[in-house]
């Protein structure tokens, strides 16, 4: 078995095939775990986990989502709406026994909007990403941690919690002295197909250092994902990104640390329901 520890399944792009996606998981044994990164997301990972078996689901606030944002990306083009950590709104979610994790939540310098201030921005982000740690706790529920561009700044805002944190940073990017870090604090790290990407040949040191951290992660401590419908591993490229593709993450985990696909896919499983504790298998 495998979670897909990080998928948007429930966003709009996958409402056409989205039954035939969730089939073709079901059949390959794979779970999902859809990530909220607004209020309707979160909503609608919610329902989805509901009316299905093999899939969970977390709620949150995406840091892009707290600036209206112009993103435009290889997968797709929008302009976020902005919005504020309702509490409210989110304990109500919250009270679905489907519901595994908060966020995604977190801290992200690359996608900013050009009429703000870096520390207006920054300053917001913090607050938020708080807010979501403080829920978390509060519902004993662990963290999906989004960042880009912004290592430094989120290991600073993590430094001065009072309480341990339990949960993951998604799609790592970056290297060993970050991620040695996060795993200090007692994180865990998800990668997603940016892994079996080949090397860039006028950045050879950026996908060096992401396999220098793949391959001294502990056995432990990581997860597999693919963020669809975004970056489908190397194999599918140009494609869009669903959620079984996970395979292809698992298969170069395992080239890289030098064990077995079955060992690997057995690994991530249990790191898996032991960060996701209330996910119930039968
Ligand atoms: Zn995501």
């Amino acid at each position: 078995m495998i979670l897909d520890s990080h998928c948007h399944i429930q966003f709009k792009g996958f409402d056409e095939e989205r039954a035939k996606v969730l089939k073709l998981c079901k059949k390959k044994n794979i779970f999902l775990h859809a990530i909220g990164t607004q209020k309707d997301t979160s909503k609608k990972a919610v329902e989805l986990a509901e009316s299905h078996d093999n899939v969970f689901a977390s709620i949150g606030i995406h840091p892009i989502h707290l600036f209206p944002t112009h993103v435009d990306e290889e997968e797709s083009s929008f302009v976020s709406r902005e919005e504020n950590f309702d509490e409210e709104y989110f304990a109500e979610l919250a009270k679905s026994n489907r519901v595994i994790a908060v966020g995604e939540c977190g801290m992200d310098l690359f996608h900013i909007p050009k009429d703000r201030a870096v520390e207006e921005i920054l300053s917001k982000q913090k607050k938020v990403f708080l807010a979501q740690y403080n829920f978390a706790q509060k519902y004993n529920l662990p963290l999906v941690i989004h960042v880009r561009n912004a290592h430094k700044e989120l290991i600073e805002v993590l430094e001065t919690l009072s309480k341990p944190i339990r949960g993951v940073v998604h799609c790592f990017s970056g290297d060993w002295s970050s991620a040695s870090k996060y795993l200090e604090f007692g994180l865990n790290l998800g990668f997603t197909g940016i892994i079996t990407f080949p090397i860039k040949k006028t950045e050879p040191k950026i996908q060096e250092d992401l396999w220098e951290v793949v391959s001294k992660v502990p056995l432990d401590r990581f997860l597999v994902e693919t963020d669809a419908p975004y970056l489908a591993p190397q194999k599918y490229r140009g494609k869009r990104c669903e959620p079984w593709m996970v395979e292809e993450v698992i298969d170069k985990i395992a080239n890289i640390k030098k064990i077995s696909i079955t060992e690997t896919q057995k690994l991530a499983w249990g790191n898996s329901l032991r960060l996701f504790d209330k996910i119930k298998v039968k």
